[in-house]
């Protein structure tokens, strides 16, 4: 390390205390609900053996359900290595709830990249909910980055069923919702109309505050077990939680109608899911410190960054960093990628990857595939060139990360 790079991370870091102070009460209390929903489930050894076959009667799948909708405050969930992704999780909820001819409101602007073909809009996608009869419009959020709520009342319609709202800021400039934004909103539909279905993409938010969006009026959430619920330790997999009445919708589309949630088997067994969540608290705290420390670290060297450092209302744990030339983008994120534990030798390069409009870089060097809980950084190639900076299983990994970019960057005569 130069002796810049060492001043300069130093200097990023002392400012950070108080921040991490706050992030580590919010652990505290994630950590405190984990615990005791795993003792009021009397969570024992038996619940992580597996089964096969049909998966009737597994008492492991039913018991980590149970736990995940105590510790989301929701009345029923759903948890499952099925699930292959976020997406997936996300895309089953829309199915299970809306019907041809009823409406979608997205009401925190364009949804995230992979929901595009999803919902149908780029043009009536194979198998989208477009092309299966459903309306969509979205509203945009308001110049600070807040939900319209105004507008939100305005655009509904006498069909409209679901209401989705993104908390993460996913590929975009702008902040995460608080809980508490998601909140007022959600009772401000709610008071009108009773029976919409507000439903909050949670990927990346889970832990990050000490509620969740089913703790504040959401009546649906869901996400990827190798985000942040995971905790690093989950192989695969998928979460939805909510009303136990969506949730049997949702069910029904899960599986088959008729078996909904009554099946689904898994032979390697629920060890890493259930002890994924409980670490989960500690590592989204590791996390969100390195995402502090990043945001501190650039906005010294000059780059914007959003949030700020010591911004008040993160909700995810994304870090942006507007870099304006591509060749910089590039260079931080093989710095990433150089400081993996795993395929740190890897050169990462654009490319057009399913579900993304632009060609989009990605450093990963992961023990599980593509866990961005993990210190990864992503970008789609598109000015002005904004990388994501997400995860850390631990913030020295964090700062490693951090000191190995800023000295390809420093190599290159970029810095
Ligand atoms: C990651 C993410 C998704 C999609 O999840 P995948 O697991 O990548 O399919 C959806 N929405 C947001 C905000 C995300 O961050």
């Amino acid at each position: 390390m130069s002796k810049n790079i060492g001043a300069l991370l130093h200097e990023a870091e002392a400012r950070c205390a108080p921040l991490f102070a706050d992030l580590d009460r919010i652990e505290d209390e994630n950590f405190s609900r984990v615990l005791s929903s795993f003792q009021h489930h009397r969570v024992a050894t038996h619940h992580f053996s597996g089964t096969t076959g049909y998966g009737y009667n597994d008492i492991g799948r039913d018991t980590l359900e149970h736990v995940f909708a105590e510790v989301f405050g929701a009345e029923d969930a759903l948890v499952r290595p099925q699930i292959v992704s976020g997406t997936h999780a996300l895309a089953i909820c829309l199915f299970g709830l809306l019907k041809p001819g009823e409406h979608l409101l997205s009401a925190a602007g364009k949804p995230y990249d992979t929901l595009d073909e999803v919902i149908g809009i780029a043009g009536d996608s194979e198998g989208s909910l477009r092309a299966f009869g459903v309306d969509y419009s979205e509203v945009n959020l308001l110049a600070d980055h807040t939900l319209d709520a105004a507008s939100i009342l305005s655009a509904l319609k006498p069909n409209t069923r679901v209401v989705w709202i993104q908390r993460s800021r996913g590929y975009a400039w702008r902040a995460s919702l608080t809980i508490e934004n998601i909140e007022t909103t959600a009772k401000a539909i709610h008071a009108i109309r009773p029976e919409i279905v507000v439903m909050v993409d949670n990927c990346y938010g889970e832990f990050v505050n000490t509620r969740e969006p089913t703790m504040a009026g959401a009546d649906v959430m869901a996400g990827s077990l190798i985000k942040n619920v995971g905790g690093g330790l989950a192989p695969t997999g998928g979460y939805i939680a909510g009303r136990q009445k969506c949730i049997e919708r949702i069910a029904q589309r899960l599986t088959s109608p008729g078996i909904g949630r009554e099946v689904g088997s898994y032979a390697q067994g629920y060890q890493t899911f259930f002890q994924g969540l409980f670490l989960a608290p500690h590592v989204v705290n590791q996390a969100m410190k390195t995402a502090v420390l990043t945001a501190s670290t650039f906005d010294l060297l000059g780059y914007p960054v959003q949030p700020t450092f010591d911004a008040a209302n993160r909700s995810d744990i994304i870090q942006a960093i507007e870099f304006g030339k591509p060749e910089w983008l590039i260079a931080f994120c093989k710095g990433i990628q150089a400081a993996s534990p795993v395929d740190s030798f890897a050169i990462p390069e654009p490319w057009d990857m399913p579900g993304y409009q632009y060609p989009v870089i990605m450093a990963a060097g992961t023990f599980v595939a593509g866990a961005s809980i993990e210190l990864s950084a992503d970008a789609p190639i598109r000015p002005p060139f904004v990388g994501y900076l997400q995860g850390s299983l631990t913030y020295l990994h964090g700062k490693a990360g951090i000191c190995t970019a800023l000295k390809i960057l420093e190599e290159q005569g970029l810095l």
